[in-house]
């Protein structure tokens, strides 16, 4: 079938699938939506008995394991709301190390024996299931035959109604292990980690003087990025379809560099599927918050309001599933890949992180207090030093194969781990570290030798895009994630760096005040001799910079620039000490997760790879061919060469690939992901090259693929 702009009208089309999402009056608060889906504090205050409730909301706050006398009475009334909701079935939702989320389907009926049926749902049913694990990912931890796994309730994580037009189901976040108690998901790390650094930022704060503080928390606001385009463009496309990114494409006449996409006004389809993704959002408490146009056309961000670091990674799982199911309602199809379209820019996710006490002071908000100033001094000095000693984990924690198409390139942060502590700061390190107060700026410290400090005025509004780790007024935000990645082992390493670096200040700030010394001087040199040693890490100048690739090298920073650069950080010496001494990982679960990402990374590249080829052969190709025989029945061959080297080259690069393509046996782990970078995608580079070559002088009508003009302008 010959491609006709008609078509390109026809996608254009859409019919308003609204329901007067905002017919209603939001006043009354019986119409507000937010965790209406949400198995949540109220709801559990008005079903639990009052003791269970208590019990529960105790054991939550302490953040320890609960009593299974408790679960029946829970899974009980969690039973009783979801089937008034018309919950057939409930799922245990994990997260297995393949990235997305898993779930399996139980109904909660029984025949009762009188031939009818009877729902039932135990504590047991509710505390723990049996999958079978042998189809998940676990890079040798777990044999085959070995093949139970089992999923374990996360009671700080709500569980929530999923919607279909259909029915409903009860949903429970969940964590998944082997039998024999080794993680093999996401989420268990996750939680170890924000024990270890609840546990080391208590320690700290008590030297501090902060007596009350029992829990700390870290914190995660997500800023996500996505493209939408017509569905039928994305279903003429094998390796949209196959890969998630455009295999081939030229770059059409108009990008974005015109600006006139960037928080421009936001086309009216696009609009009526973001408000109807944001309304399914909020019935599942997530609280999403922004909107808005990004860079490239056609695509878009949304970002939610900060939570605990479980349930916000928990929350942008289901915000991504949430978007791609949504759109479809749209005729539209959410693209979460790092990089669908070359030479436009592509999509990341940034991080915003903190670390917050129970009764909800933010640990990196300078204060108005003296006080407060030197809580925060201290731990932000302490995000310094992890984040220097772990920059290569910190760019392992975000590597992905869509990722290295974006990192480095002149849209997303380098490589290359630095961070922007911004003006006001910097000068407040500079002068803590050089004894000598700059007096021309109020933030820094005038009078060392007093015990009392002036606040810290910082502007939050400080920016620097450049950066892959900055400091934002309140929290730090780490830009370097990548569209369709999950939060939770970037959070997991920030949680556990951190937590390792608290607990070597606070280790060194108790050994000065056994020894008599004064706070705040005690911590003032502490941050100095800290600050000093750990500084290369700081760069407020422009990342994008190539002088920046030059000074980072002198620095002796780390630039791993593909993920086989970088996941080896994943089970180096230091990240196995650090995971081992908190408990988060151990040596055998890391290098489980290096395999499996290794491995990963390897089929993903092979994938591409068979996908470019067959494209290549199957539909490229024949369109050369085709636009040689029109020139040859036209009788003009003035037009005849061009088309024929095209062909000839298309027809040379493509016998490489397929040369590239038939691996070499016996290789596998890293040798085969190598492999796979060195040849594969080198390969298809050289395929796409002369492939996009040919979009431009091929017929319209003869040319296989929509276009990036169709499949990033008609909306
Ligand atoms: P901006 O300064 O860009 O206007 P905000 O300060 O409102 O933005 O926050 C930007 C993002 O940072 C939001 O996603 C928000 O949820 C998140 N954020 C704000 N405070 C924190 C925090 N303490 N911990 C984690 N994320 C936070
Ligand atoms: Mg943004």
């Amino acid at each position: 079938m010959s491609r006709i702009r008609q078509q390109n009208v026809t996608a254009a089309q859409w019919s308003s699938n609204g329901e007067s999402l905002g017919a209603l009056d939001l006043t009354m608060p019986e119409n507000a939506a937010f965790g209406a889906n949400v198995f949540d504090e109220e709801v559990q205050r008005e079903r639990l008995p009052a003791d269970v409730y208590e019990k529960l909301q105790a054991t939550l706050a302490g953040g320890e394991a609960l009593d299974s006398s408790l679960a029946d009475a829970v899974a009980e009334a969690m039973m009783e709301w979801a089937l008034e909701r018309g919950a057939t079935h409930y799922t245990h939702m994990f997260q297995p190390l393949t990235g997305s989320t898993a779930e399996k389907h139980d109904s909660f009926f029984e025949p009762a024996g009188d031939g009818k049926l009877i729902a039932g749902f135990s504590g047991k049913d509710l505390i723990q299931g049996e999958p079978d694990a042998s189809s998940f990912p676990t890079g040798g931890v777990r044999a085959t035959f070995e093949a139970r796994g089992y999923t374990a309730w996360d009671p700080t994580s709500p569980a929530f109604i999923l919607e279909n037009p259909n029915g409903t189901l009860l949903a429970i976040p969940t964590a998944f292990a082997s039998w024999t108690g080794e993680a093999l998901d996401a989420k268990i790390p996750l939680l170890r980690s924000m024990d270890a650094l609840s546990r080391t930022a208590v320690k700290a704060l008590r030297l501090l003087g902060d007596e009350a503080t029992e829990r700390v928390y870290t914190t995660v606001g997500p800023e996500q990025e996505y493209f939408l385009i017509d569905e039928q463009y994305f279903f003429e496309r094998p390796d949209l379809i196959s890969t998630g990114r455009t295999l081939f494409g030229a770059k059409p006449p108009k990008g974005h560099e015109l600006d006139d996409h960037y928080f421009g006004s936001i086309p009216e389809r696009v609009l009526a599927f973001m408000m109807e993704s944001e309304l399914e959002m909020r019935k599942l408490g997530i609280p999403v918050k922004t909107r808005h146009n990004e860079v490239a056309p056609a695509q878009y961000e949304i970002a939610p309001i900060f939570e605990s670091s479980n349930v916000g990674s928990d929350h942008q799982q289901l915000l991504m599933q949430t978007l791609e199911n949504v759109a479809r309602r749209y005729g539209l199809v959410c693209l979460l890949h790092e990089k669908p379209f070359a030479g436009v820019n592509g999509s990341g996710k940034h991080n915003n992180w903190s670390m917050a006490t129970d009764s909800g002071t933010n640990l990196l908000n300078p204060g108005d207090t003296p006080q407060d100033n030197i809580h925060f001094l201290f731990f932000c000095t302490a995000v310094i030093q992890a984040v220097n000693k772990h920059q290569g984990l910190l760019r392992a924690s975000v590597a992905n194969i869509g990722q290295d198409h974006r990192l480095g390139a002149n849209e997303a942060p380098p490589a290359i781990i630095s961070i922007f502590l911004g003006a006001e700061l910097e000068k407040v390190f500079e002068a803590i570290s050089t004894g000598e107060g700059d007096p021309n700026t109020p933030a820094s410290f005038l009078d060392l030798g007093s015990s009392v400090l002036p606040p810290l005025p910082l502007d939050g509004g400080d920016r620097n895009r450049t950066s892959p780790f900055a400091f934002t007024g309140n929290k730090f935000e780490f830009r370097a994630l990548g569209s369709s990645m999950s939060l939770a082992f970037p959070n997991t390493v920030l949680n556990t760096i951190a937590a390792e670096a608290i607990d070597d200040l606070a280790g060194k700030l108790k050994a000065k005040l056994d020894a008599g010394q004064e706070m705040p001087e005690a911590v003032i040199e502490i941050v100095k001799d800290s600050y000093l040693a750990n500084k290369v890490v700081c760069f407020s100048g422009d990342g994008y910079s190539e002088e920046w690739h030059q000074e980072a090298e002198r620095r002796g920073l780390k630039n791993l620039k593909t993920t086989p650069d970088a996941l080896p950080e994943v089970v180096a010496d230091s990240t196995v000490k650090a995971f081992e001494e908190y408990s988060v990982l151990s040596k055998r679960e890391l290098e489980s997760r290096y395999d499996v990402w290794v491995e990963q990374y390897a089929m993903r590249a092979n994938i591409e790879a068979e996908e470019t080829f067959s494209i290549g052969q199957t539909m490229i190709l024949p369109a050369g061919l085709r636009q040689l025989a029109l020139i040859s029945d036209a009788g003009v061959s003035a037009l005849e060469g061009e088309i024929r080297e095209l062909v000839d080259d298309l027809v040379g690069t493509l016998g490489e690939l397929k040369a590239a393509n038939a691996v070499p046996a016996g290789l596998e782990g890293m040798e085969l992901a190598e492999y796979a970078r060195d040849n594969q995608l080198a390969s298809m580079g050289a395929v796409r090259e002369v492939g996009d070559k040919l979009e431009r002088v091929v017929a319209d009508d003869l040319w296989p693929l929509p276009k990036y003009e169709e499949m990033l302008f008609i909306k």
